[in-house]
């Protein structure tokens, strides 16, 4: 029979690489907490509409990527392809900019309709956080500051965070019409996605990967150019609080990202260590959007980090260090040891341990090598003559984890202690085998 086969871009995720997604979802919940951020969760689904109106009509994101379709109700739905109109909507609809600024973040699938590649699938993770309420430009340094720790903390290298103002609407404006005017006498030299974009999305031009385009770019009129006194020392000011933390930046005048929804602070952070899709974390401020979806005015920003892009970072550093070992490994036979086993490994989880039974009913010398290969610093021994007498053989695999560099299972003293005592394996009653790891 044919074999099934996930489709075009959908991946899975398996057993081999779930530790590191979940180490990574632990580090940004933690970062979150610190930082007073609650998390929100929304549906995957929603009215087409949401995004048609808060990402913009003129994006590739809704002209082209959107997962949209009739549900048996004929509503025009959609899978989400980003968190922050889905957020927006939610904040909304329960009131909770009422109830003051919100610090929230989310995380999950999204979905985009694009060409897979290496760092860019149909269905991927975003981890996002949305300040909903706040215009002091400190709040853009704070929401920069918590992306940039989280990924500093990672152990992710070679970071570099990318700052641009787009200004207010009104900066927009005025630079959108200097820009199209200059841009309209060079029609003939732009390539043919930039032609059409000068009538629908013409700032898109701007971060156009075309190479004769970039250099066309080099004499057009600049955004910075166009930005208000206001909008300046607002720039300035962010700048300022990003210097006081630390945090370097390079100004980038062509950063002006893919959704419609931004204005003034607009930001990307890359890594020097990814490939052709380097962009770990994107985002920026949204004045308009709660508005624009029929909230009441409210300043906002947002960024939000790509997952598979991260942990694909994040293998590199991991490739030489091994899948997380159990504390024990519990080795039986017999027709008294095995249920004994079982009850002991149920127990020891109880009480917090990793515990991984071996359940081949093997000869004692092939479940010692399994033993030995999964890692674990202690085996549990239990033959049906122990068993019988109520006692189980402790064997000693390797120092613990925590004595060998890029080992991370935490042990307790007493592991410590008798490893430095040197003894290899003991016998030990129930009694004495609880007290040691419970
Ligand atoms: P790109 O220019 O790479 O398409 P984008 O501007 O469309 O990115 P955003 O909408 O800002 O991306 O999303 C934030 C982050 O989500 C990106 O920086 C990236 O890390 C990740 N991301 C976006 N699209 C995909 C995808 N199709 N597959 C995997 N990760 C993605
Ligand atoms: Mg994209």
């Amino acid at each position: 029979m044919e074999k099934l086969q996930s489709l075009r871009g959908m991946v899975d995720l398996l057993p081999a690489h779930t530790p590191l997604w979940q180490r990574l979802e632990a580090t940004a919940r933690e970062h979150f907490r610190r930082a007073g951020v609650a998390e929100i969760r929304t549906p995957l689904l929603e009215v087409t509409e949401l995004f048609a109106r808060g990402i913009g009509e003129a994006t590739d994101v809704v002209g082209k990527e959107m997962y949209s379709f009739l549900d048996k109700g004929e509503r025009r739905c959609t899978l989400r392809p980003e968190g922050t109109a889905s957020v927006v909507r939610a904040a909304i609809q329960h009131g909770l900019l009422s109830q003051g600024p919100q610090r929230l973040w989310y995380g999950g699938p999204m979905f985009r309709y694009e060409r897979p590649q290496a760092g860019r699938q149909r269905q991927f993770h975003q981890i996002g956080l949305e300040f909903l309420g706040f215009a002091d430009p400190r709040s853009d340094v704070e929401a920069i500051a918590v992306a940039w720790d989280l990924l500093a903390e990672l152990g992710v290298g070679g970071l570099a965070l990318e700052l641009n103002s787009l200004g207010s609407s009104d900066d927009r404006a005025r630079y959108r019409s200097e820009l199209v005017a200059w841009l309209e006498v060079r029609r003939d030299q732009l390539d043919s996605d930039s032609q059409a974009r000068l009538a629908t999305n013409p700032l898109r031009i701007l971060d156009s990967k075309n190479p004769e385009t970039q250099a066309l770019l080099a004499g057009a009129p600049t955004l910075a150019g166009a930005l208000a006194p206001g909008s300046r020392e607002r720039f300035a000011a962010v700048q300022a609080g990003l210097e006081a933390l630390g945090i370097p930046f390079q100004l980038n005048p062509r950063l002006v990202r893919g959704l419609d929804y931004y204005s003034h602070t607009a930001f990307e952070i890359t890594s020097s260590q990814l490939g052709a899709q380097a962009t770990v974390c994107g985002g920026g401020r949204y004045d308009g959007l709660v508005e624009q979806l029929g909230g009441p005015a409210t300043s906002a920003i947002g960024w939000a980090l790509g997952m598979e892009r991260l942990v694909l970072l994040l293998e590199q550093l991991d490739s030489q260090r091994s899948a997380p070992a159990p504390d024990l490994y519990v080795v039986s036979r017999g027709t008294a040891a095995e249920p004994l086993a079982l009850r002991l490994a149920r127990e020891l989880r109880l009480a917090g341990r990793a515990v991984e039974l071996d359940l081949s009913g093997a000869a004692f010398g092939k479940q010692l090598k399994r033993a030995d290969r999964s890692g674990a610093p202690w085996a549990l021994v239990i033959g049906d003559g122990e068993a019988e007498q109520g006692q189980v053989i402790l064997k000693r695999l390797r120092l613990p984890a925590g004595q060998i560099p890029g080992g991370s299972i935490p042990v307790g003293q007493a592991d410590v202690e008798h490893a430095a005592a040197g003894q290899a394996e003991e016998r030990l009653s129930l009694l004495e085998l609880r007290e040691r790891f419970a």
